[in-house]
């Protein structure tokens, strides 16, 4: 997964309503992932226009899915690491052959870190990753009883896995509703004038006051897939686009949006 480019600044106007789908595996506790921690600014959006804009994303996608490969926790906490400033397809292409060999720290441990340097010389920065992989797989062994712990605050201690990352793992392992804050997102916050914010860390906090609640847990990958396929960064495919018509990017090239229908699962 991409990390946020250049950050750029945002001087927007106030955040409407807030308001998860129902996490797939583990309830979240009450208020856990919604941290709103940036200064609010006003948006031109309204709540019903931000719910139309998330209904229109759960119909073309009804159960959007993460592109990176993983078998188990342990699995998606590696390859979300692996992905930073890197493509989902390219790790893939590693991570197959790496998953297969070794699904658990103690394997990875077991493998070594020469060998997942090889592995996964394909990645950008796979020196270090390779190090951060065998060290995570340490820690879990050593600290969690190689299990993947379920906190945030847990997970950020893993080496290489920052916020982003482990927001990831809460929601796609556990079921926790976040919202990971990539290239994608970070650019479509600012973008569409919608959770404005100079950091992902500000866009991670505008979009949790906005999205409503029962559209919250597959957020995410809605805003990640319209951002790869829709989107798009150099050039906004605006006439592809089902929220035209509410869109309010000054980059827009379209008002009409395309037909709102239930899109194939992308293949990475
Ligand atoms: S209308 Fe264009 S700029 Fe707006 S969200 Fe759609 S693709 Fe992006």
């Amino acid at each position: 997964m991409e990390k946020p480019k250049s950050p750029k600044p945002a001087k927007m106007p106030r955040a409407s309503a807030a308001s998860a789908k129902k996490p797939a595996l583990a309830p979240a506790k009450p208020g856990a992932a919604r941290k709103p921690r940036a200064r609010r600014v006003k948006i031109p959006y309204s709540p019903e226009e931000i719910r139309e804009i998330f209904r229109r994303f759960s119909i073309q996608r009804p159960e959007p899915k993460g592109e990176l490969e993983h078998v188990n926790p342990f699995t998606l906490v590696v390859a979300v690491a692996l992905s930073a400033q890197a493509t989902d397809a390219g790790v893939n292409k590693a991570t197959r052959a790496l998953f297969a060999l070794a699904d658990t720290p103690e394997k990875m441990l077991a493998l070594g870190e020469e060998r997942v340097r090889d592995l996964i010389k394909t990645i950008g920065l796979y020196r270090n990753k390779a190090k951060n992989v065998i060290a995570l797989s340490q820690r879990l062994v050593d600290e969690f009883g190689g299990e993947v712990p379920l906190t945030r605050e847990e997970l950020v201690t893993l080496p290489g896995v920052g916020r982003k990352t482990a927001n990831v793992v809460m929601s796609m392992a556990f079921g926790v509703p976040t919202l990971a804050v990539d290239t994608h997102v970070f650019r479509i916050g600012n973008r569409l004038r919608i959770a404005p914010g100079k950091t992902p860390d500000e866009v991670e906090a505008a979009f949790m006051r906005i999205i409503p609640e029962d559209y919250l847990f597959h957020a995410h990958h809605w805003l990640i897939l319209h951002g790869r396929y829709c989107c798009k960064a150099r050039k906004p495919e605006c006439e592809r686009c089902v929220i035209a018509d509410l869109c309010k990017s000054p980059e827009k090239t379209c008002d009409v949006p395309a037909p709102l229908v239930e899109l194939p699962a992308q293949v990475v």
